[in-house]
Order: C-alpha cells, then structure tokens, then sequence
C-alpha cells in the first residue's frame, strides 16, 4: 500500500501520538506541523470545536497548498456549565502543568456528588484542501469526573477522567484501549473514510 501523507495541523505532543496510532495501518502516515516549515500563528477564535478546528486546517492549508486535517477538542464538565470547553487547552494558562489545572478542577468539584459529575471529551475534526473543499466530524467519549487523579497514559485531562465501564480513568486504561473509545479514534476513522471516499 503507497503511504498518504496527511499534515496535522497541530503542536500537542499527545494528539500527535494518538493521531498516529489510530491511523497506523491505514495506509496514512502523519506529518507533523513542526516538519512543514510553516511559521504562521494561528489564531484560535472560533466559538465551537468545528470553528477551531477549520480555522487550524484552513490557515495551514492555504499557506502551504496541500491538504490538511486538524482536530479541535476538549473537556465539556456539565457541573461547570460545559467549562473548559473550547478553552481546554487555555484553561489556567497554556504553560500550566496539568497536575495543577487537574487538582484546581477535582478541588472544585469536591462537593459534587456523583451523579452531577458527567463530563464528555469532544473531538472535532476538519480536513481543509487547498481547493476550499472541508471535511468535518465531531465525536464524543462520555464519563464523569473522577475523585482523584490517576494514571500515567494518555495525556492533558486524562488522569480525572473517569469511564465507569472500566472503573479506570482514560490515563489508566492502555493507549489501545483510549483509541479504540476515545472521541479522537472515533473520528479519526470517520475521518479516514471520508478522505478515502474523497480522492
Ligand atoms: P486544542 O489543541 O485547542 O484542541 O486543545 C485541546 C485540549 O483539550 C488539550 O490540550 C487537552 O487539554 C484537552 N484534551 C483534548 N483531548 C484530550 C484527551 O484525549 N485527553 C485529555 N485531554 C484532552
């Protein structure tokens, strides 16, 4: 099978990971934003996932004139009216460990009770070609907000994230297994299917 080559249209070391994996074997291989040359700044200011994830794709798209596929996303907690939300990654500042972004939303949490602790991980993806043409999916993981932090894979919000199906957090299940439910792996292989559809 000839190998596409797909840019992703982000920095985020974990997305990046991921992205790989779910597309290892599908015949794309994924290039990283870093090793495009493109030195632009984009600016996140789109008020939904799909916004922000066409504003990623498209600026990249346009300034280098090859497809480009982008993946906007974050944690929706309903306790906290669907806060961080869009803001995910800005959540207490982008340079913020997230072992402290974690504790400060466990702290804040710390009288919710169960029932009132579901959360979602939303993932919207765009495929922007040079041509104007867009794909666009979104997908969701549904949990709750744990008690505690726990669990050393995945990466961002993970170690709060609590998947009652597994009684284990999204960092304490295998990279597998995030891949094979995550908001991410599911629209990543929709994704894939429409690009394959598309060419
Ligand atoms: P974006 O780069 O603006 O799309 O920011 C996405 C942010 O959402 C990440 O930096 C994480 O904070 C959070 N996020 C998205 N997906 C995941 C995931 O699978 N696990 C943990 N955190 C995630």
């Amino acid at each position: 099978m000839s190998e596409k080559k797909v840019i992703l249209a982000s920095t985020n070391k974990g997305k990046l990971r991921e992205v790989r994996e779910i597309l290892d074997g599908t015949g794309f291989s994924v290039i990283p934003l870093s090793e495009t040359g493109f030195e632009g700044e984009i600016e996140e200011n789109g008020s939904t996932f799909e916004e922000n994830a066409f504003i990623k794709a498209e600026a990249v798209a346009k300034a280098l004139g090859v497809p480009v596929l982008a993946d906007d996303s974050g944690l929706e907690i309903d306790a906290l009216g669907g806060e961080p939300g869009i803001r995910s990654a800005r959540f207490m500042g982008r340079e913020t460990p997230y072992s402290e972004k974690n504790a400060a939303i466990l702290e804040n949490l710390k009288d919710v009770p169960e029932e009132k602790r579901s959360a979602r991980f939303v993932c919207a993806m765009a495929m922007v070609y040079p041509d104007g043409r867009c794909l666009s999916v979104r997908e969701t993981m549904e949990g709750r907000i744990a008690y505690e932090i726990a669990g050393a894979n995945g990466f961002g919000y993970d170690p709060i994230f609590f998947l009652p199906e597994y009684n284990m957090t999204s960092a304490e299940i295998t990279p597998e297994e995030k891949n094979a439910i995550s908001h991410r792996g599911k629209a990543l292989r929709k994704m894939a299917a429409l690009i394959a559809a598309e060419q």
